[in-house]
């Protein structure tokens, strides 16, 4: 792919075309970025290195729901860089405590188990499973199966793109590993219907981010939860990207009033700042962790610690949740005008929206290249499928310019199309 090709339809000055051919020389070529170069970024906005700005609609996959550099972040983050940094677990440190303790409190739970990235995370939720399975259930040795929705998205490890089903993802890079079964998303009797003995854990998301921003049918949470329930098999839920007050709520889970027995989370766990992830459990699940069988030199450390209690504490006033709803159903009923104006569907759970658009018109990938020229970042997904994710510190007067700009883009193809 030429310089040329990468630049593609956009008016990049010569500062981001050398910054784009330099990266594209030297970084290996896992992304198929959006043709802009950002240099800085301030709550909903960044700035890219020829000074225009545009609003940020994708913030980080939802990594950013606090926004660029929240000063009550950022000055927290200084304080511990000039303390401490990193201990690794063969020590305490002072952060971690009060970060546990209040992570497990936000989630309702009596421990947590700290990672770094959300696939992490994601493994650490499977090998605990297991464990739980064969210590706790009384699984057969080696037989342990977990069960996965199909259109998931949990992650880039070999075990996790194993139960994908997105070929993108996985060509190329098996053999995988065995003890997953696949079943349609949202739909219990299916779920039901592979149960066995040695089933430990269902894993999906209450909401798929990556699959299109896809909601289950209503009630899905709470029948799985008293599938769970009856058939001694672990809720394990993957809130890395609805959890922390996307939705509206602080998990996606609240919405059906269901509490897993696992809480993934991840993301905006780190404010932005920083990788931080966990899992949430109680101790039945994660007492069957012992010294030795799982860690991370990186897992837990005083930096980490110290930004993610900040977060946790940050969302127990309820005031960002609060945004993501009000800021939502404005976004909701705003894109809901323009369906069959060149867009098919639209779905919103709080301030997060997957907007179908017409595959007859334009592709996801030329809409966000379109919405960039008139300054707001969103990513494609599968196609035709726009995610609209803007930091919760936006204005009602930045979601109602993401929405013109929007239908600026849909309704002028539309009217060259019909020419
Ligand atoms: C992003 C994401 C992950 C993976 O997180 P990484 O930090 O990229 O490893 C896992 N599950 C869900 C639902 C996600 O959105």
């Amino acid at each position: 792919m030429s310089t040329a090709d990468l630049v593609g339809t956009t008016q990049a000055g010569t500062a981001s075309a050398a910054h784009i051919e330099q990266t594209e020389r030297h970084a290996a070529h896992n992304y198929h970025p959006l043709p802009i170069v950002l240099a800085s970024g301030d709550g909903a906005w960044v700035t890219d290195v020829e000074g225009r700005r545009y609003l940020d609609c994708l913030a980080g996959y939802s990594a950013l729901n606090f926004g660029h550099r929240l000063p009550r972040l950022i000055e927290r983050a200084r304080e511990q860089l000039d303390r401490l940094t990193l201990t690794s677990r063969a020590f305490y440190n002072d952060q971690l405590g009060p970060f546990a303790q209040a992570l497990a409190e936000l989630t309702g739970k009596d421990q947590v188990l700290p990672m770094n990235s959300g696939a992490e995370a994601v493994e650490t939720a499977i090998k605990v499973s297991r464990k739980w399975g064969y210590l706790v259930k009384g699984v057969e040795p080696g037989k342990a199966r977990i069960v996965t929705m199909r259109g998931n998205f949990h992650g880039r490890t070999t075990t996790i793109i194993g139960f994908s089903d997105d070929e993108v993802a996985t060509d190329d890079y098996g053999p995988f590993t065995p003890g997953f079964v696949s079943v349609p998303y949202g739909d219990v009797r299916a779920v039901a219907d592979v149960l066995d003995d040695t089933v430990v854990a269902v894993l999906f998301e209450p909401v798929q981010g990556e699959g299109g921003v896809v909601l289950p049918p209503p009630g899905f949470l709470r029948d799985l939860r008293v599938l769970c329930t009856e058939r001694n098999v672990l809720m394990v839920a993957d809130e890395i990207q609805s959890g922390l007050a996307r939705t509206g709520r602080t998990f996606a889970c609240d919405h059906e009033n269901v509490v897993p027995d696992i809480y993934v989370l991840g993301k905006a766990l780190g404010g932005g700042l920083y990788p931080v992830s966990a899992i949430a459990a109680d101790d039945d699940v994660l007492g069957t962790v012992r010294p030795g069988t799982h860690g991370s030199t990186f897992g837990g450390n005083p930096l980490a610690a110290a930004i993610g209690h900040e977060v946790v504490q940050m969302l127990k006033t309820g005031e960002f949740q609060e945004r993501a709803r009000v800021l939502g159903e404005r976004l909701a009923s705003r894109l809901g005008a323009l369906v069959g104006q060149g867009v098919l569907a639209v779905r919103v759970r709080g301030l997060w929206a997957g907007v179908d658009i017409d595959p007859a018109l334009m592709t996801g990938r030329e809409v966000c290249e379109e919405l960039m020229e008139r300054g707001i970042l969103a990513k494609d997904t599968h196609g035709s499928t726009v995610r609209f994710a803007p930091p919760l510190v936006a204005t009602e007067a930045d979601v109602d310019l993401l929405v013109s700009a929007l239908e600026d883009v849909v309704v002028t193809r539309l009217h060259r199309s019909r020419r």
